[in-house]
C-alpha cells in the first residue's frame, strides 16, 4: 500500500504541474521552455486529415521579436509530405530550432504562410494542431517521479505495460530495467542523474506513448556514447516509419536515414536532396559531412 501511495503521489506531483499548464497543448510549450507570443482563436477549423496531411512553409520570413536586427527565417519554403523523414541541417543560429517553433505556433510569422492538411495555422485553435504533434527536445524535462511516470508523462491513461512497450520501442527499457528500482526508480532532480542520451530515450518514450502523426525531433548535440547513439538512432528510425517526421539533425547517422535533407544557412535553405545527392553538390552539406556533423559548426 505504501509502494502505491508512493507512486501515486509522484504521479499526482506531476498531475499537479499539468493542470497548472492546463492540458496536452501547454505541456508542449512547458516541454520546449517557450511562451506562447500569438493570440488563439477560442474557435477554429478542423485538422482536414488529422495531422496525416502534408506539412508546408510558403515563403515565410521571421524576426524574433527580441531581435528585430536578425532575420531568423528569410523566404523560407519547403513542404513535408505525409510519412516522410526530413532532416533540418546547419550550422548552428542557422534557423533549424525556429522552424519547430513556428510549427508549433508559438510566433507567427511576419509574412508568409504556414500549413498543415493545407490550412493555415492561424485559422486553427492551437490544441487542434499541436495535438498532431509530438515534439522531442534537444535537452527533455525530466521530473522528480519515478522512471514510469517520466514516461507516462507522454499519456497519463497509459497502463503500466504501455509504458513499458513504449519503452522498449525507445530503447531506454534495457537502462531502466538496470536502474536499482526498475521502473520506480527515481530520477531527475535528487533521484538518479540521468545521461543526455537516456533522457532523450526517455523523451521518445513519452513521444510514442503520445502517438502523434507527426513527430518533432531536435536531436541532441552532447556527445553520446556509440552504445546510446546506436540505440537512440534505431528508437528514431523506429518511430518514424509511421509518421511524419522533422528531425534537426546533428549526426551523420541520423541525415543519412532521412528521405531528404533542408541545408539551412542564415535564416534560409541553400540546398536540398539526399546525402548522395548534396555530397556530389560539394557546398556546405559535403563540408558538414565530412565533419560528421560532430564539430563545432553544428555544435549548439
Ligand atoms: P538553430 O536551431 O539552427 O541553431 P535557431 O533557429 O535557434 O538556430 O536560431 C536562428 C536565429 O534566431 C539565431 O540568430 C538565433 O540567435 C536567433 N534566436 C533563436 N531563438 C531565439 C529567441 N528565443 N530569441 C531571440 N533570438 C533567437
Ligand atoms: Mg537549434
Amino acid at each position: 500500500a505504501i509502494m502505491v501511495a508512493g507512486s501515486v503521489g509522484a504521479l499526482s506531483e506531476i498531475w499537479g504541474e499539468l493542470q497548472r499548464a492546463s492540458g496536452a497543448t501547454e505541456r508542449l510549450v512547458e516541454l520546449l521552455g517557450s511562451d506562447d507570443t500569438v493570440a488563439d482563436p477560442a474557435a477554429g477549423a478542423e485538422l482536414p486529415q488529422g495531422g496525416r496531411g502534408p506539412i508546408s512553409f510558403d515563403n515565410v520570413h521571421f524576426h524574433y521579436p527580441s531581435r528585430p536586427e536578425t532575420a531568423a527565417l528569410e523566404g523560407v519554403s519547403f513542404t513535408i509530405q505525409p510519412g516522410e523523414t526530413v532532416a533540418l541541417v546547419g550550422p548552428s543560429g542557422a534557423g533549424k530550432s525556429t522552424v519547430f517553433q513556428l510549427l508549433l505556433r508559438f510566433y507567427d510569422p511576419e509574412s508568409g504562410r504556414i500549413t498543415l492538411d493545407g490550412t493555415g495555422l492561424p485559422e486553427m485553435a492551437r490544441h487542434t494542431f499541436r495535438e498532431a504533434m509530438a515534439l522531442v527536445p534537444q535537452d527533455p524535462v525530466i521530473f522528480a517521479a519515478s522512471a514510469r511516470d517520466n514516461i507516462r508523462f507522454g499519456r497519463l491513461d497509459a497502463t503500466d505495460a504501455e509504458v513499458e512497450a513504449a519503452a522498449r520501442a525507445a530503447a531506454a527499457h534495457e537502462f531502466i530495467s538496470a536502474l536499482p528500482k526498475g521502473y520506480d526508480t527515481y530520477v531527475g532532480e535528487r533521484g538518479m542523474m540521468l545521461s543526455g542520451g537516456q533522457k532523450q530515450r526517455i523523451a521518445i518514450a513519452r513521444a510514442i506513448l503520445r502517438d502523434a502523426p507527426i513527430l518533432l525531433l531536435d536531436e541532441a548535440t552532447s556527445a553520446l556514447d556509440a552504445e546510446s547513439e546506436r540505440a537512440v538512432q534505431e528508437a528514431v528510425t523506429r518511430m518514424s516509419e509511421t509518421r511524419t517526421t522533422l528531425i534537426v539533425a546533428h549526426r551523420l547517422a541520423t541525415v543519412k536515414q532521412a528521405d531528404r535533407i533542408l541545408v539551412f544557412e542564415d535564416g534560409r535553405i541553400v540546398a536540398e536532396g539526399t546525402h548522395d545527392s548534396l555530397v556530389a553538390e560539394g557546398g556546405l552539406y559535403a563540408r558538414l559531412a565530412r565533419l560528421q556533423f560532430t564539430s563545432g559548426l553544428a555544435a549548439e
